[in-house]
């Protein structure tokens, strides 16, 4: 079953990613991967699916769509991290 997430938590969740990832050079203090929306777990990968419509969470295995308006909100908050 896949989850519909809103613009605004995509935006969130690319933003913690975009963070998460531009950590791992230094790795001195690296940023953990966020939490997935549907739970309190961390996921260990988080996968973008390639069109876009999307996210795969990896170790809790829970699915989510996105809407064309919410991957253009998420990767407007990744650019601006
Ligand atoms: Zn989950």
């Amino acid at each position: 079953m896949s989850i519909l997430l809103t613009p605004a938590r995509t935006a969130r969740l690319f933003a913690a990613l975009a963070a998460q990832q531009q950590s791992l050079p230094s790795k001195q203090h690296p940023v953990p991967l966020p939490h997935c929306p549907a739970g309190r777990h961390r996921p260990h990968q988080v996968i973008l699916k390639g069109d876009g419509t999307g996210l795969d969470f990896i170790g809790c295995g829970h699915a989510f769509t996105l809407t064309r308006e919410a991957l253009l909100a998420g990767l407007a908050a990744q650019r601006a991290v």
